[in-house]
């Protein structure tokens, strides 16, 4: 369909015809010209257990049949507290209430609420900053977008001023913007979140928020091992909360519950979407640690956080509640962590054959590939040249749904893409993947005469 045809409102496609997406099964996409499409992003690291589980399905209707919604200022309901069961006791120790909204953007709003009143509530009205990383990307609400480190997103509603956060580095071992090296580096890129907060004034920050592996837009930055026990020690000591950004690492995408179990530090606060209910419904999870909440049960009057009408839909937590179950029956985590060892080798192995790429990093099925102009120095390519872009719309002629460069902050700004099936995926059909892939670099590379260059 011919996006002039199309009466929906959508800025974001980024070419000129729709495509119509039909249905979907396991990993697989199918359009309305019954061409199939292999989901690498798993519908931008959504899905988790695949497209058309019927249990999941049915568990929705159900719910729909027995009770379509009810507003959270009266009622609570089943499916709500069976999946905060289900929740709390995946989570981290300590995190023992979970609030239900809609999305990421709201999770990350109602998180930043959190430490608002949380400071508020304990005589400390005067920490409201959130510090957070260059590379990072946490919504498209006003607050969020003022966290969010990504310059092609935050200048997006310039003249408009967003709120001054403060930004640090991304902890980007592969092009340290220090230009050291893990471990005599001493976690230079930790040690700034104390400087920064130094300089800001306590007094002035309520959290600092970090996605324990970057996604989108960083395509799966790993900090180095004591990265987050370091950021533990220091929002301690200036008595500011530590916000987990798990918008895509929750819930299983790394290979482990949460992202941040990766590291032997526990968050004050996580937020979690995509995987939990692996896009069957919109829903997103903010858990909070007992030292957290304790704060809220002692007050004394009701607060106004989250008043989103939709949070805790019934429909969204039967849904979720269904693929969480799925996921503990099939043993899908542990199957992540196994099928993105196997896929992160194969592109490993591809690497060796195929110069563009420089790194290839990530934990579980979050896997990201960053392609340089010069393996030895890691000098990107010219931006100019739009490798990314190019090699999403080859990727999709080839019947591979892929996504990168969700814009960069300050530093690199260079070409990466985030590979994230559902959890899924088989060996073969990684194989298939990679093939995909290795053909589409091959094609990008030869319209754009990069042969020569690398
Ligand atoms: N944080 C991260 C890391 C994300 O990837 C996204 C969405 N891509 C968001 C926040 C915002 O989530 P939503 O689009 O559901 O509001």
């Amino acid at each position: 369909m011919k996006t002039d045809q199309s009466h929906v409102f959508n800025t974001t496609r980024w070419h000129n015809t729709c495509l119509m997406a039909e249905s979907g099964k396991g990993i697989y996409v199918y359009d309305s010209e019954g061409k199939t499409y292999l989901d690498a992003i798993g519908g931008t690291h959504v899905i988790s257990i695949g497209h058309g589980v019927t249990e999941v399905a049915d568990a929705m209707a159900e719910q729909a049949r027995q009770l379509c919604f009810i507003h959270k200022a009266q009622f609570t309901s089943e499916p709500q507290e069976k999946l905060a069961n289900v929740v709390t006791t995946m989570a981290p120790e300590g995190m023992d209430r979970v609030g239900f909204v809609t999305s990421g953007s709201t999770a990350n709003e109602m998180a930043f609420q959190i430490a608002l009143y949380y400071h508020k509530l304990r005589g400390k009205a005067s920490k409201y900053k959130i510090i957070s990383r260059w590379h990072s990307y946490h919504g498209h609400t006003i607050a969020t977008l003022a966290m969010t480190g990504s310059r092609f997103v935050r200048e997006s509603l310039s003249p408009f001023d967003l709120l001054n956060f403060p930004h640090i580095q991304a902890p980007h071992c592969y092009q340290c913007p220090y230009k050291l090296t893990y471990p005599s580096c001493e976690l230079t890129c930790a040690n700034e979140l104390a400087r920064i907060i130094e300089q800001e004034g306590a007094d002035t920050i309520a959290a600092f928020v970090a996605e324990p592996i970057i996604g989108g837009a960083g395509s799966a930055i790993v900090p180095p091992p004591g990265y987050y026990e370091k950021v533990r020690e220091i929002c301690d000591f200036y008595d500011i909360l530590w916000i987990s950004e798990e918008v895509i690492t929750g819930f299983g995408r790394t290979g482990k519950n949460f992202g941040v179990d990766h590291w032997a530090a526990i968050p004050d606060i996580i937020t979690a979407t995509k995987a939990l209910s692996s896009g069957y419904a919109p829903i997103g999870a903010v858990i909070v640690h007992q030292r957290v909440r304790e704060v809220f049960d002692n007050a004394t009057k009701n607060i106004p956080l989250s008043l989103f009408t939709y949070a805790g839909h019934p429909i969204s937590c039967a849904a979720a509640l269904a693929v969480q179950n799925y996921m503990a029956k099939h043993n899908l985590i542990e199957r992540c962590a196994v099928m993105g060892k196997y896929l992160k080798h194969q592109l490993e192995k591809l690497a060796e054959r195929e110069p563009i790429i420089g790194d290839v990093r990530g934990e579980g099925l979050l896997i990201g590939i960053e392609f340089v102009k010069n393996r030895d120095n890691h000098q990107p390519f010219s931006r100019s040249l739009g490798i990314t872009e190019k090699i999403m719309q080859v990727g999709l002629e080839n019947g591979l749904i892929l996504r990168g460069r969700f814009g960069t902050g300050v530093g690199v700004d260079g070409d990466h893409i985030l590979i994230s099936p559902p959890f899924i995926i088989t060996e073969s059909q990684c194989d298939e993947l990679v093939e995909k892939l290795e053909l589409t670099f091959k094609q990008v590379k030869q319209s754009l005469k990069l042969v020569e260059v690398c």
